[in-house]
C-alpha cells in the first residue's frame, strides 16, 4: 500500500505542523480540478446541525433528517459511497458510525460537544470545516462532490471547498425569503440567514430545488442563474409506506372501527400550520356537519416522561384545552418512522396545514399507504397532491377553507374511496432508485466540469410536466 507522509496542513491560511497522517491509496479523479470523467467515487454530505441518527418529529428534526439518510442509502445502493458530517452533540458519539455498507456517519467536534441551538451555530462553522478536512487526511479519503444541507452547510462546503477544492451542491430545504414570507415577525429568521443564502446562490456550482416553485422563487426573486438550479425532489420509501387494512391498524392502536380520524404529522413548528388546524378542529365542532366530530390525532412533538407534552407540543395541549375540545385530540408525541404506516392506514384523512411546505414528505407518505390529503396549496404540496383526484388544497392558514376540505372528504365515502384508489400510484414516481439516479447525475455532471449547464437538456426531474 502507498504511504505517503504529510506534516502540515494549511488551516485557515496558517500552516499548522502535525504528526505524520497516513494517506491510503487514491484511484479517483483529480481533487485539485474539477474537470474528469471517471465515475464517481465517494460523496460527502453535511449537515451540521441536525443528524440523520436524531430523534424525529421532535423540534429540529424531520424531512430533511430522513433525506438525508435515504438519499446517502440509496447513493450507496447504487455504487457511491457517501460520508455524512455531522456535528457532536455529545462524548459518548463513536466518531465514525457505519450506517449500512457504503454510509459512514462522521461526528466533527466544532464547539462545545452538546446541543446548541441553530442560530448560534455560526461562530463553530470554520472549525468544522477544517476538522473535516483533518478527518479526511487523517483516513486518506476525498471526495469528488459535497452535497450541502441547509444553509449553516452551505456555508462549510463553501470553506470546505478551500481545502478539498471540490465542487458543492446547496439544497436549502426553505430558504429564509420563502420561510419569512409567511412568518409572524416573533418567528421571522435572522439577518445572517438571509445574508448567507443570497451568497451561497452565487457561491456554490449547482443547486437543487425540491419543487418547481423554489426553483422558480430562486430565480426570479433571488436571481440566481436559471441553468444552475435543477429540480429533484425527495424521494419516499414505497416499501416502508404502503397501503394495509384499516381495521388492522386502528385495532394495534387502539381506535374504533367507527371513529373518523384526522390525521397531522409533524415537527411543532410554527410552518407547519398547526394553529389553523386547531382553529379547524374548533369550527366543526361548533357545526353539525360532522356527528358525532372526528378526532384528531397529533404525532410529532415530545411528552414527558408522564406522558405529558412539553415544549411546542404544550402550547397545542394548552390551546385545545382553552378551546374546549381537548376531548377530540390525541396527542401521541412523535414516533419513530417504522410505526407511522400505521397512523396513516388508520386515518381517513391526513391534514398538511402548513403555511410553507419545501416538499412535504409526510403528504407523500400518506399517499403511498392509500391515505386522501387535505393541504395547504403551498410550496410541493402544489405538486404532489392531484387536486380533486388524490385530495385536496386549500388556502394556507384558512381554519374555514381548511374545514370545509376536511368535511368533503370525511362526509362523502365515494369521494373518499376513490381518492384512497388514487394515492398509491400517483406517487410511484417518487420512488428513491429514480430520484437517486438524478442526484448521481447532478453530482456527475458538476464533477466533470459541466457547471455553466448543470441543469440544462431537460433530464432533471419534471414534476408539473412543463419544468
Ligand atoms: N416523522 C417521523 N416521526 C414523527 C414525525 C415525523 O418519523 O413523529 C417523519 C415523517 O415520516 C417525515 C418527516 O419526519 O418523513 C417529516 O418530513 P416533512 O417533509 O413532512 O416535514 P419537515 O420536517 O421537512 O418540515
Amino acid at each position: 500500500m502507498l504511504v505517503s507522509s504529510v506534516d502540515a496542513i494549511v488551516v485557515n491560511g496558517e500552516l499548522r505542523k502535525g504528526s505524520a497522517v497516513i494517506v491510503a491509496p487514491y484511484r479517483g479523479p483529480s481533487v485539485f480540478g474539477y474537470e474528469t470523467d471517471l465515475p464517481l467515487t465517494r460523496a460527502a454530505q453535511i449537515s451540521v446541525h441536525t443528524s440523520p441518527l436524531a430523534t424525529l418529529g421532535g423540534k429540529d428534526a424531520g424531512g430533511m433528517n430522513v433525506y438525508i439518510r435515504e438519499l446517502a442509502f440509496h447513493l450507496a445502493k447504487q455504487g457511491l459511497p457517501v460520508d455524512i458530517f455531522t456535528r457532536r452533540v455529545d462524548l459518548e458519539t463513536p466518531e465514525v458510525r457505519e450506517l449500512i455498507p457504503g454510509v459512514n456517519v462522521i461526528a466533527i467536534t466544532a464547539g462545545p460537544p452538546e446541543p446548541i441551538g441553530k442560530n448560534e451555530l455560526f461562530p463553530y462553522l470554520p472549525e468544522f470545516a477544517e476538522q473535516m478536512a483533518l478527518y479526511s487526511l487523517r483516513e486518506g479519503v476525498r471526495y469528488d462532490v459535497v452535497h450541502a444541507h441547509y444553509w449553516l452547510s452551505g456555508w462549510v462546503a463553501e470553506l470546505a471547498r478551500r481545502y478539498w477544492n471540490t465542487p458543492f451542491v446547496q439544497m436549502f430545504h426553505t430558504t429564509a425569503h420563502m420561510k419569512n414570507a409567511v412568518a409572524a415577525q416573533i418567528d421571522r429568521e435572522t439577518d445572517l440567514r438571509v445574508r448567507i443564502e443570497k451568497r451561497l446562490l452565487s457561491l456554490a456550482d449547482g443547486i437543487v430545488a425540491a419543487n418547481p416553485d423554489e426553483r422558480a422563487d430562486l430565480i426570479w426573486s433571488m436571481g440566481v442563474a436559471t441553468e444552475k438550479v435543477c429540480t429533484i425532489p425527495p424521494g419516499v420509501d414505497l416499501e416502508l409506506f404502503h397501503p394495509m387494512p384499516r381495521q388492522d391498524a386502528r385495532a394495534a392502536l387502539g381506535i374504533a372501527a367507527a371513529e373518523r380520524v384526522v390525521l397531522f404529522v409533524g415537527r411543532i413548528d410554527p410552518v407547519k400550520g398547526i394553529d389553523t388546524l386547531i382553529d379547524a378542529a374548533e369550527i366543526i365542532a361548533a357545526r353539525d356537519v360532522l356527528v358525532p366530530p372526528p378526532t384528531f390525532l397529533i404525532v410529532g412533538g415530545d411528552l414527558d416522561e408522564r406522558g405529558d407534552p412539553v415544549g411546542p407540543l404544550a402550547n397545542v395541549a394548552e390551546a385545545i384545552a382553552t378551546k374546549g375540545i381537548a376531548h377530540s385530540f390525541r396527542l401521541t408525541g412523535s414516533q419513530p418512522q417504522d410505526q407511522l404506516p400505521l397512523f396513516y392506514a388508520a386515518a381517513d384523512v391526513v391534514a398538511v396545514p402548513s403555511r410553507y411546505e419545501s416538499f412535504g414528505l409526510v403528504a407523500v407518505e400518506a399517499l403511498a399507504c392509500g391515505v386522501p390529503v387535505v393541504a395547504s396549496r403551498a410550496g410541493g404540496l402544489r405538486f404532489t397532491i392531484e387536486e380533486g383526484a388524490t385530495g385536496l388544497l386549500v388556502k394556507p392558514r384558512s381554519a374555514d377553507a381548511l374545514t370545509r376540505g376536511i368535511e368533503t372528504i370525511l362526509g362523502d365515502d365515494v369521494l373518499r374511496a376513490a381518492m384512497s384508489a388514487a394515492a398509491r400510484p400517483s406517487v410511484a414516481r417518487y420512488d428513491w432508485a429514480t430520484i437517486a439516479s438524478q442526484v448521481i447525475h447532478v453530482y456527475q455532471r458538476l464533477a466533470s466540469g459541466h457547471r455553466a449547464h448543470l441543469c440544462a437538456g431537460g433530464e432533471i426531474f419534471d414534476m408539473t410536466g412543463s419544468d
